[in-house]
């Protein structure tokens, strides 16, 4: 069955519990529904139906969840980027997904327009951007209260997510069918515990794969999503208060700020059952923090990936902290000796305890089946039906999986492999340590030498005090301690937060990095 008519079914379920609001704007999921048939019936106007791209360049916005629901009854493709992406950004995912329509916002406005110039794709304008062939309204003004709905199956595609871009490159096109999308909303409620009318915020983009998680298991079980175009640590803890909220699924860096923020105590979070992280493993000294200040039981370690959703998933933090727990609702797993050349194979499994290559198996309601338009990506992630991640990590004796790091990120100093997180770890421990990034430089003698990027707490931080507190850590083997260290103002992070320590190495190649100190 297809997402538009199980939608259907939620809203004839529990037509008047709120589905979606935005500052004073509550919609109940009738009106939602009300909007998104009048919606579809006006994007049909302008011609678009079953299989269109339609390029969505927006902030996340009550406007944003009714054309999710409109393309969904259309059959068409919802195809969700960053609008902070640079007009080259925007030109190449435009002509990359071959977009009908470019729906935007004032927020992306000046991209957009630039890279439409010269094509004649339709321009849905909202938020009064210029520049536009038809506005939200005019939308609204052109439909009628039913669009017409051709036939559907499970396995069309229904989304288009583009790579957050952590490993460089190309964005890539990531198509999700129905039954994947549906999937991977069932794992989510079943992995979290979510029961009916649970409610959440939609802070994460939902051109990222976490946050069409949160708004589809909402959907589903009738719950309610808070959305907020623009946030900060504050905005978010005022809401999580005002409005309840009993679950949200946040990246390590928002968690950081939240739980840092200076008011954290003051406020009341009781009604939080549930605070899932997603997108980079927690560090150490994070999850303590976490822990001081909220319930154990509510932390839930996804990992998993645009492609994928979760591969794995761990709710009992308190007892091993920073796992990844066993296997997703749909998945299995492996970890496999780590080429990144792409030679090693499924059967190329390594003993419990030892690190290697993190793969999946494809059959997963979930799983997808290859890039956009990339044949040469997807020969390279998909080996004889595993997906193979481009993570390290290894399986504990009880089966529970550790994620280590991006397999191109792992050290090799004198032969010897070292990952970065193990070290960053020890290091995010020190009291004068707000934030660090550990990478491998190139070395003539080491091949590699450890180096650590931080962003200092206290403006008096050393690097010997650093080296001197990693000689003290029972944890960190001599040939692991880095022998390098650079201050920094702030660490290089993705759209969603994601430390770039591809960027950190790439710029100390090229020397630009403005540094205060090293040794
Ligand atoms: P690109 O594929 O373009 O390089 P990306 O890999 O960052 O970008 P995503 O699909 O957003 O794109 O991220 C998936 C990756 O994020 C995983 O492969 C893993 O490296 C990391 N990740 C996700 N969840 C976790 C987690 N809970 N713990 C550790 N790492 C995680």
């Amino acid at each position: 069955m297809d997402l538009g008519t199980l939608f259907e079914f939620a809203v004839e379920r529990h037509p008047n519990h709120e589905a979606v609001v935005q500052d004073d704007i509550r919609l109940s999921y009738r009106e939602l529904n009300d909007e998104a048939n009048r919606i579809a019936s006006g994007l049909q106007t302008l011609g678009i139906g079953k299989g269109d791209r339609l390029l969505l360049v927006l902030k996340n916005r009550i406007e944003m969840v009714v054309l999710y629901w409109a393309i969904q009854k259309l059959g068409a493709i919802f195809t969700p980027i960053n609008f902070r992406l640079s007009l080259e950004e925007v030109e190449y995912c435009m002509r990359d997904s071959q977009a009908k329509a470019v729906i935007y916002e004032p927020a992306s406005e000046q991209a957009v327009t630039q890279a439409m110039k010269d094509v004649d794709t339709i321009r849905i304008g909202l938020c009064g951007a210029s520049g536009a062939n038809v506005s939200f309204d005019d939308l609204r003004k052109r439909g009628t209260d039913r669009p017409d709905r051709s036939a559907i199956q499970a396995s069309d595609v229904c989304l288009m997510l583009y790579t957050s871009g952590t490993t460089g490159g190309r964005p890539k096109g990531v198509p999700r069918t129905h039954e994947n999308e549906y999937g991977a909303a069932v794992a989510h409620i079943i992995q979290n515990q979510y029961r009916t009318a649970e409610s959440t915020l939609g802070v994460m983009p939902l051109y990222h794969t976490m946050g069409m998680r949160s708004l589809l298991s909402m959907a589903f079980i009738n719950g309610k999503i808070v959305m907020t175009p623009d946030y900060d640590a504050t905005s978010i803890l005022n809401i999580l208060q005002a409005e309840n909220i009993s679950c949200i699924y946040l990246v390590p860096t928002i968690i950081h700020d939240i739980v840092n923020h200076q008011s954290f105590a003051d406020y009341d979070l009781s009604s939080l059952k549930k605070l899932g992280y997603a997108g980079a493993a927690m560090t150490k000294a994070l999850t303590e923090q976490c822990f001081e200040r909220l319930r154990p039981e509510v932390f839930v370690n996804h990992y998993g990936s645009t492609e994928v959703y979760t591969y794995s998933i761990c709710n009992y933090l308190d007892r091993k902290p920073s796992c990844a727990g066993k296997p997703g609702f749909h998945q299995r797993l492996r970890v496999v000796v780590a080429d990144p050349n792409g030679t090693s194979k499924p059967t190329d499994v390594v003993p419990v305890g030892v690190p290697g290559e993190i793969i999946v198996d494809t059959r997963s309601i979930e799983s997808f089946q290859g890039y956009w338009n990339r044949r040469d990506a997807t020969e390279f992630a998909i080996r004889d039906g595993w997906y193979f991640t481009g993570d390290m990590g290894l399986l504990d004796e009880d089966g529970d999986l550790y994620v280590l790091g991006r397999v191109d990120d792992m050290i090799i100093s004198g032969g010897e492999n070292i990952h970065p997180l193990e070290v960053e770890d020890v290091l995010a421990k020190h009291p004068k340590v707000s934030e660090v990034a550990v990478v491998g430089l190139p070395d003539d003698r080491w091949g590699q030498v450890v180096t650590a990027y931080v962003v200092a707490r206290d403006q008096s931080l050393t690097a010997s005090e650093l080296d001197e507190y990693c000689k003290m850590s029972p944890s960190l083997s001599n040939f692991k301690r880095p022998r390098k260290y650079h201050f920094v103002d702030a660490l290089p992070k993705s759209a969603v937060g994601k430390m770039l320590r591809r960027k950190l190495r790439d710029e100390a190649v090229q020397n630009q990095l403005n540094t205060r100190e090293s040794v």
